[in-house]
C-alpha cells in the first residue's frame, strides 16, 4: 500500500469540511501545504436544505434558493410575525453548496478531493496515520467530521433529544403560500403533547418545503410524519390539489455532549462531531462557516486550532433548555411562543448565534421563565 506524506487531511466533504476547505483555500498561508479531502460519497445529490440567518448580503447569496425578510410562528392560538431586518433568512440546497465548493476548490492545485472512505485514524508521535478503503496517508493534522457512535452520546447525555423531521417539497394547483413569509414553527397541527410543529419554506405561491418536525427524545416512524404532513396540507393549506416534488428526512442530535473530548493529538473533530450544532436549535451551517474562519485565523497565527471559542454560558443555557424539553416535552409550544413572542427577533438571533450581551441573556431567560424552566435551572445547578 503506498504511503505518502500529506499535510492536512479533512475527513468528510459536508458542511463543516467544505467550509473549512474553502477558508483554507482563501488563505495564502496554506498555499504551500497539501490539503486532502477524503469523502466517501460523490456529493452529487441534494441531501439537505440548509437555512440560516445573516445580516444583509452574504457570500452564498448567488446560490441561495430563496431569502425572506419576514417570518412567523403560530403557537398558543396566535400568530407572531417577525420582521427580520437587518437579518434575512436564507435557504441553500446542499447540492448547490457542494457544486460551488467543488468549483472553488478545483482552482487550487494544492487541494485534492478524493472519494475514499476513512477506516481508521491513528495519531503517531508527530503525525497521524489515516487509512482509507484504498490508501494510507500520513498527515500533520487531521480535521475529522465523522460522527461518534450515537449510543455513546446517549449514555452520557441524560437530556439527549433529537430534532427529527420529514419534509415534502410540494407544488400546489392553486396559490396557497405567501412566498414573502416563511414559517419557523406552526403548532396548529401537533402530535399529542409532544413538541412538534410544521416548518414552511415557501419558494413561490405554489411551491414550498413543508417539514413536520419534533424536538423530542424519541424518533417516530415515517408513517407518523406523513400523517401529520397530510393533515397540515388538508386542514391548514387546503390546496385544490398538489404534487410531491421531493422528500427530505433528518435526525439531528440536540445535545451538549462534550464532543471536544473526542479530539486526539493532532486530530480535531469538526461539524456536528465537533459540537458545532447549536444544541437548542439544531442549526449549524452558519456556525460551521464561523468556526472554520476561526480555525484558519488561529492557524495562521501559529495557535492551535483547538483553541476555537466555545462560550460556556451558552452551553449552560442549552443544557437548561434541553432539560425542559426532555423532562416536559409538552411545554415546548409555550416556551417557543414566549421566546419568539416576547423578544425581538434581532436579540434572539444574537442569542442563538452565541453573540448576545449579558442584558440580552437576562431578557431572553426571563421571557421564558416558567415553573418548568425554574425547576430545570435548579436541576442544572445541582448537576454542576
Ligand atoms: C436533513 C438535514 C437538514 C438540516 N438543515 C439544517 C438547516 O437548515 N440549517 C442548519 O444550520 N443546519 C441544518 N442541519 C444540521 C447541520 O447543519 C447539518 O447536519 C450539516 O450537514 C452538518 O455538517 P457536518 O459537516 O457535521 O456533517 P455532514 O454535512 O453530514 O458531513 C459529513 C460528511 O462526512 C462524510 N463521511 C462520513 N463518514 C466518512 C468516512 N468514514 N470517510 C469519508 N467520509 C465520511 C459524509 O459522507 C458527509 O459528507 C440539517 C441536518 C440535516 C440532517
Amino acid at each position: 500500500m503506498p504511503i505518502s506524506k500529506k499535510r492536512y487531511i479533512i475527513i468528510g466533504a459536508g458542511a463543516s469540511g467544505l467550509h473549512l476547505a474553502i477558508q483554507m483555500a482563501k488563505s495564502t498561508f496554506f498555499r504551500n501545504f497539501e490539503i486532502i479531502i477524503l469523502e466517501k460519497n460523490q456529493k452529487n445529490k441534494a441531501d439537505k436544505t440548509w437555512s440560516f440567518w445573516e445580516k444583509g448580503n452574504g457570500k452564498w447569496d448567488h446560490i441561495t434558493k430563496k431569502q425572506w425578510d419576514l417570518g412567523d410562528i403560530y403557537a398558543q392560538g396566535k400568530r407572531v410575525e417577525m420582521q427580520l431586518k437587518p437579518y434575512r433568512y436564507k435557504t441553500i440546497s446542499s447540492l448547490a453548496f457542494y457544486n460551488e465548493a467543488k468549483k472553488i476548490l478545483s482552482t487550487h492545485d494544492n487541494i485534492l478531493w478524493k472519494q475514499e472512505e476513512v477506516k481508521t485514524v491513528e495519531p503517531k508521535s508527530a503525525e497521524v496515520l489515516v487509512t482509507t478503503d484504498s490508501t494510507t496517508y500520513l498527515a500533520d493534522y487531521v480535521f475529522d467530521s465523522r460522527l461518534p457512535d450515537i449510543n455513546r452520546i446517549k449514555s452520557q447525555d441524560k437530556n439527549l433529544i433529537y430534532q427529527h423531521f420529514l419534509g415534502w417539497e410540494i407544488e400546489t394547483k392553486n396559490p396557497v403560500f405567501d412566498s414573502n413569509c416563511f414559517t419557523m414553527m406552526d403548532y396548529r397541527i401537533k402530535d399529542g403533547e409532544t413538541t412538534s410543529f410544521t416548518y414552511v419554506l415557501p419558494f413561490s405561491a405554489n411551491r414550498a418545503l413543508i417539514e413536520f418536525t419534533y424536538f423530542s427524545p424519541t424518533i417516530v416512524s415515517t408513517k407518523v410524519y406523513e400523517e401529520h404532513l397530510k393533515k397540515y396540507i388538508n386542514q391548514i393549506l387546503q390546496p385544490k390539489d398538489y404534487t410531491l416534488i421531493d422528500i427530505e428526512k433528518g435526525v439531528i442530535p440536540m445535545s451538549t455532549f462534550p464532543f471536544e473530548n473526542d479530539h486526539l493529538p493532532l486530530v480535531q473533530k469538526i461539524g456536528t462531531a465537533g459540537g458545532w450544532v447549536k444544541a437548542s436549535t439544531g442549526y449549524s451551517f452558519k456556525n460551521a462557516e464561523k468556526k472554520s474562519l476561526e480555525i484558519v485565523t488561529l492557524m495562521t497565527k501559529g495557535i492551535s486550532p483547538k483553541k476555537i471559542k466555545s462560550p460556556l454560558k451558552y452551553r449552560h443555557y442549552d443544557d437548561i433548555f434541553l432539560n425542559v424539553l426532555h423532562e416536559k416535552n409538552h411545554l415546548g409550544e409555550e416556551v417557543f411562543f414566549k421566546l419568539y413572542g416576547k423578544n425581538n427577533i434581532q436579540t434572539l438571533f444574537r442569542f442563538l448565534d452565541d453573540e448576545s450581551s449579558f442584558f440580552d441573556d437576562l431578557k431572553i431567560i426571563s421571557s421564558v421563565t416558567s415553573m418548568g424552566f425554574i425547576k430545570a435551572f435548579g436541576n442544572h445547578l445541582k448537576s454542576l
